[in-house]
């Protein structure tokens, strides 16, 4: 489950430091080391899923979680006033790190792309 070289599975093992703020038995929940907000977090699976294309059934209730999960963090991170979730995907969609992750930002109007 765990991939020896992957920061996300060292940083679940406690292997590496974070700064967490929420976790249970199916997810952890830490502060991201580099900021784009004043609220930065990332919700990282326990498991070893690389991407959201790696996604299976057998994930449908971690996915249900996580999704259930955010606006809970994001009120509890003092965002009464909406938040934003960013999933990249593959090197063309951005992702940095090879191990599925939820960004959740908020605290200020960052944002510049609008579907309105
Ligand atoms: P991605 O582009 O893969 O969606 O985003 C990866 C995110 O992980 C980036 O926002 C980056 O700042 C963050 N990150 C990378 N390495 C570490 C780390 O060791 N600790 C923490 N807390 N965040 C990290
Ligand atoms: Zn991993």
């Amino acid at each position: 489950m765990k991939e020896s070289n992957c920061i996300f599975c060292k940083i679940v093992a406690g292997e590496l430091p974070s700064n967490q703020v929420y976790q249970d038995d199916q997810v952890i929940v830490f502060k991201d080391i580099n900021p784009k907000a004043p609220v930065h977090l990332l919700m990282v699976p326990r498991e070893h899923i690389i991407s959201l294309n790696e996604l299976q059934s057998q994930h449908d209730s971690l996915i249900a979680h996580c999704l259930r999960l955010l606006p809970q963090l994001a009120k509890q991170q003092g965002l009464n006033n909406g938040f934003r979730t960013v999933i990249n995907t593959g090197a063309g969609g951005g992702q940095i790190v090879f191990h599925l992750h939820i960004h959740l930002l908020g605290g200020i109007v960052i944002f510049t792309h609008r579907c309105t």
